[in-house]
């Protein structure tokens, strides 16, 4: 039998450029309109028992060339259980990956996908629980639905979103995780999160980009997270309407997630550098941060992006945006695409269950620094009753 290969489904991205015997040279596609890559997802077939040798040959003018080396491949049988090929290497621009299929049909990806189909299991199953509101906050540009869900009774406003960039699948795995401890009758921490706050979750920011298999832009080339200072309907309408949400609800805590395809840790980034950063936004943005890293062995402060001096921030982030715009604490979580190499997975390297079980101690946090919150929020309202 020869070797087939496919990526003619949600979220498939990879061409076949050569093919000899069992060994198949393969190309990541780019981003429609864009040069971003990195993403890939597809199915090969009819090579069980026989070891395959598979050549992605423009890996080097990927967007990240540093999430190859020490990267491993994810392959599954069943497309539930993601699990790593041990002979995944880097080298000139090609990532190899040399595995025996167990059986005649097995799928491999960059990260383990979270299709559109998924997306709206999760979302239809959250909408039918009591308590919990669904909005459609407007239309992407291939006329998917932005979902966001709503729940809570409190007076401190929190705003979760995820998959600015769709190739970060880990990010909505994250969200299965938080939805899943958040609506959850019995869990003490959700409880008295649901009694304290309002929760505004939006899963996929992007789900344009999510079917079509990109890594990193919508359906035409715009990275969303560079258009929050100026969203505009012919290029990031999704950023537009959650945007729009946000300034009629306001925002005291607000998270960003997303996956790093180079550091092999999970970190946060912050909004140091915005123009009117208040000494309660950066107390406040520490203790989240410290008590996340007290809580979780998978979380830690030592890697991440360099911290900007004042007044440089880039404002068309969301975080910098809304730590400015609302005055609130806003964050960027990114989650390793390789592993955290401080308690490394031989097996399923990062994954989709410990992405939910991260999920689970950002929450934990969340309800630790509540009381802090609420005294932010009663400064800032001071603040504001004193200026008018
Ligand atoms: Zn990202």
């Amino acid at each position: 039998m020869t070797i087939t290969i496919s990526s003619a489904f949600d979220a498939g991205n990879i061409r076949v450029v050569g093919q000899s015997g069992d060994t198949v040279d393969l190309e990541i596609v780019k981003d429609h309109m864009s040069d971003f890559h990195q993403w890939f997802h597809f199915r090969l077939a009819g090579a069980g028992g026989r070891e395959v040798t598979l050549n992605i040959v423009n890996c080097g003018s990927a967007a990240y060339p540093d999430g190859w080396p020490d990267y491993k491949a994810c392959l599954s049988l069943d497309r539930e259980d993601w699990a790593r090929i041990p002979d995944t290497s880097y080298a000139d621009g090609t990532l190899t990956i040399r595995f025996t299929p167990e059986t005649d049909l097995v799928w491999i990806a960059y990260f383990a996908p979270y299709s559109m189909e998924r997306h709206h299991d999760l979302v239809s199953t959250l909408a039918a629980l009591p308590g919990v509101e669904y909005r459609s906050l407007g239309k992407s540009l291939d006329g998917q639905d932005i979902d966001c869900l709503t729940f809570g009774e409190g007076d401190l406003t929190v705003w979760l979103y995820a998959r600015q960039h769709p190739g970060e699948t880990m990010a909505e795995w994250w969200m299965e995780g938080a939805l899943e401890k958040l609506t959850d009758p019995d869990d003490p921490i959700a409880r008295v999160l649901r009694r304290d706050c309002t929760f505004h979750v939006v899963p996929n920011m992007n789900p344009d980009g999510s079917r079509r298999g990109h890594l990193r832009t919508n359906a035409v080339g715009v990275n969303l997270n560079r258009e929050w200072h100026a969203p505009s309907a012919e290029k990031s309408p999704e950023v537009l309407c959650v945007r729009g949400a946000m300034d009629e609800t306001g925002v005291d805590f607000a998270m960003d997630v997303h996956g790093d395809e180079a550091i092999p840790a999970n970190f946060l980034a912050g909004f140091e550098g915005i123009p009117s950063l208040t000494p309660d936004q950066s107390r406040l943005f520490a203790l989240f941060s410290d008590t996340l890293q007290r809580l979780s062995p998978d979380f830690q402060t030592r890697q991440g992006y360099e911290i900007l001096p004042a007044g440089q921030a880039n404002m068309s982030m969301s975080t910098t945006q809304l730590a400015e715009r609302f005055g609130c604490v806003s964050m960027t979580l990114e989650m390793p695409f390789k592993d955290n190499f401080d308690l490394p997975d031989e097996v399923y390297g990062w994954s989709p269950e410990r992405s939910k079980y991260l999920a689970g101690s950002c929450l934990d946090s969340l309800h630790a620094i509540l009381p802090e919150l609420h005294k932010a929020r009663a400064n800032k309202a001071e603040l504001e009753k004193a200026e008018a």
